[in-house]
């Protein structure tokens, strides 16, 4: 009998509803626990309940809390400090990437240029080199 690896766990932030999705339907299918947040607060109170996912994939342009002053209120509250946190995003401009990499963050994907399977993809590739 061999061992099954316990699921990794998703949490997938982006206003756009067709892209949560579209991307949930692919990481299920890659086996991901998938759970979604249409905005910033409602991927925050998730994370105050206790939702702790191995990987945050956030979007950067949202109403409200955008998607980089979310993932530093992550942080000054300490919030599932063990997640990888990877943007996706189409800003593709090197200010944003600049700010989430001051933010530490473990990954920036470009929505634009990387299809849905790609994003799965390098999403393992970051999870591995962690
Ligand atoms: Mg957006």
């Amino acid at each position: 009998m061999s061992d099954i690896p316990p699921k990794q766990r998703l949490l997938l932030i982006d206003d756009d509803q067709f892209l949560l999705n579209m991307y949930s339907l692919k990481f299920k299918t890659s086996g991901f626990e998938v759970e979604t947040a249409n905005s910033a607060m409602v991927a925050l109170q998730k994370l105050r309940d206790g939702f702790v996912p191995t990987v945050i994939l956030c979007d950067l342009v949202m109403p409200g809390t955008d998607g980089l002053a979310l993932i530093r209120q992550m942080k000054d509250e300490h919030l599932s400090p063990s997640s990888a946190v990877i943007v996706l995003s189409n800003q593709s401009q090197s200010a944003e990437i600049e700010q989430a990499k001051e933010l530490k963050v473990d990954g920036y994907i470009v929505k634009a240029s990387t299809i849905p399977s790609e994003v799965v993809e390098e999403v393992k590739n970051i999870l591995a080199k962690k």
